[in-house]
């Protein structure tokens, strides 16, 4: 369970765990610190009338203190409840109620508390709990005791909340472990995504929490400051979704393109795949290095990884891991290994986890696998056929029984043709197009089976969008081809805080524009 990792924190003793880089400050916090904090943390929650089983909402930015609460929460056996730090507090408002919650930590600048709801700000924690007294009576319990309540991101609009316990969260912990072996005292992560989402929590949280590694939090998500904080850190490894990977191949773009070294960049980038790794070091020496001296692995997931992105990585010597899985799996299925990564497959199954295909759906079985969504019996039994979980995703094997995640289900497009177009695949080829910043697929129906249609965001230089489209659909069978487009009227599409496309509110948006 969550407790008896919490209880080998101590093993870890003078390590660092978390270091805080503020702006203006650096704090560390070793294991010894992170296991008193957390038990203060409980003597705390339990001052405030916190029982077992209670909820408590996470409301707050990635920090050591968003860590030291979990850990605390775990320590009383109440349940943690993340909620993403970018959401309202519509949203915020909407999974207190449905959670029935007992207390809301939040931080400062989600400036309204929940009216009605008792709450406590991130930034009093270290005050309030230098007066606590620690509480060592840590709850130990069943493996199979709910351990977290986290509503999935939205994508498709229907949030649901999805039940882990610690037998789920402790399965994929270890399997994910046993499958990416990599991860010792020494490494340093530095931790981007939100940790109220599970895949950070699982490969930048706690993973590096059961090896006694560090993990490294920083105030600002801007490409600059992360890049700043790679080289200060000596970071070794980052979680990432691709929109993040693809940030910052574009910041690094930008300033080699401002010292005038576009074009040779470019051509070494193309003759890469030849070179030898000795060569590849030397050759992109200068962008390594902002990376520090000991950056080795990125581990991608979340949304496809688009394999010329994975090549630009691979390209500068560093390992680049893709993963696939969903909350509801806590949340790893499958994932490259350290020795091969295939670009455009996810990998083979996690070991514990049992895959198979049903009608070209992936259903999966595992000690990792939710138990149901909470107090939706419906949506439960829905997710479920004859005890697999339906992932929604479309998939197919490789003969070496590799996975290939070909795009989600209720996403896919069933043309007028009746031919099945993928979503995806357009997408990636729009966000590599000259004159796209990014895109956007969907299928419109208006009558007579779906259209494949384009919403786009130019990227200001002005090309023509007809022109455009035209290229891209040169580049697909004719009858998957883009057959409508429009222009998106801002300059970002609505998204989740993994930076996935909200596509049922793109959807909305098409559609009253449309009439
Ligand atoms: P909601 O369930 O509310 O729509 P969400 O789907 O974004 O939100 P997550 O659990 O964060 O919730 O995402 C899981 C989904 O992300 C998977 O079902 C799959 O469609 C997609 N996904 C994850 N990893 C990959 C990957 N490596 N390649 C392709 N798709 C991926």
């Amino acid at each position: 369970t969550l407790a008896d990792l919490l209880a080998t924190f101590p093993d870890h003793g003078e390590r660092t765990a978390f270091v805080h880089r503020t702006g203006v400050r650096r704090l560390t916090y070793s294991y010894a610190d992170l296991h008193l904090l957390a038990l203060r943390m409980n003597g705390w929650l339990t001052g405030q009338g916190v029982g077992r089983g209670d909820r408590v909402i996470l409301w707050g930015p990635n920090s050591p203190w968003w860590g030291v609460a979990f850990w605390g929460i775990v320590a009383r056996g109440a349940v943690a409840v993340p909620v993403d730090f970018m959401s309202g507090a519509e949203r915020a408002e909407t999974i207190a109620r449905l959670t029935d919650v007992a207390l809301v930590i939040q931080s400062r600048d989600k400036l309204d508390r929940l009216a009605g709801r008792a709450s406590v700000l991130f930034e009093e924690l270290p005050f309030l709990l230098a007066e606590t007294e620690p509480c060592s009576a840590v709850h130990s319990p069943d493996p199979d005791e709910m351990a977290e309540l986290i509503y999935t991101s939205g994508t498709t609009g229907n949030p649901k909340g999805v039940i882990l316990s610690h037998r789920n969260l402790m399965a994929n912990l270890l399997q994910v472990d046993r499958h990416i072996p990599v991860v010792t005292p020494g490494f340093t992560f530095l931790s981007l995504l939100p940790l109220s989402h599970m895949f950070e929590q699982m490969g930048g949280f706690l993973t590096p929490l059961l090896n006694g590694a560090a993990i490294v939090y920083i105030r600002t998500l801007k490409p600059s400051a992360i890049l700043d904080a790679l080289g200060a850190e000596d970071v070794s490894a980052v979680i990432a979704v691709p929109r993040l990977l693809q940030l910052l191949r574009g910041s690094i773009e930008r300033e080699l393109a401002a010292k005038g070294l576009s074009r040779i960049f470019e051509r070494l980038l193309a003759a890469a795949d030849r070179m030898s790794p000795a060569r590849r070091q030397l050759l992109f020496f200068p962008v390594r290095r902002k990376f520090g001296r000991h950056f080795r692995l990125f581990v991608s997931g979340g949304a496809p990884l688009d394999p010329e992105l994975f090549r630009f990585w691979n390209a500068m010597g560093f390992t680049v891991v893709e993963g696939y899985g969903l909350t509801e799996c806590a949340p790893v299925l499958t994932a490259n290994t350290m020795e091969r990564q295939v670009p455009g497959s996810v990998g083979p199954p996690l070991p514990g986890v049992a895959l198979r295909l049903a009608d070209g759906e992936v259903l999966a079985r595992g000690d990792n696998i939710f138990s149901g969504y909470y107090e939706n019996e419906e949506a439960t039994r829905e997710a479920f056929a004859d005890g697999w979980f339906r992932t929604g995703d479309l998939g197919e094997f490789d003969p070496s029984g590799w996975l290939r995640i070909k795009g989600r289900r209720k996403e896919l497009i069933v043309t007028g043709a009746g031919v099945n177009v993928y979503p995806d695949e357009i997408e990636s080829l729009l966000d590599r197009t000259a004159g796209v910043h990014e895109g956007c697929v969907i299928g419109l129906d208006r009558g007579a089976g779906e259209e494949v249609h384009a919403v786009l965001i130019p990227d200001g230089s002005g090309r023509p969008l007809e022109e455009i489209i035209a290229e891209v659909n040169g580049r697909l069978d004719e009858l998957h081809r883009i057959t409508s487009f429009s222009v998106w009227p801002e300059a970002d599409f609505p998204k989740t805080t993994t930076l996935k496309i909200r596509k049922f509110q793109v959807r909305e948006r098409v559609l009253q524009g449309s009439g």
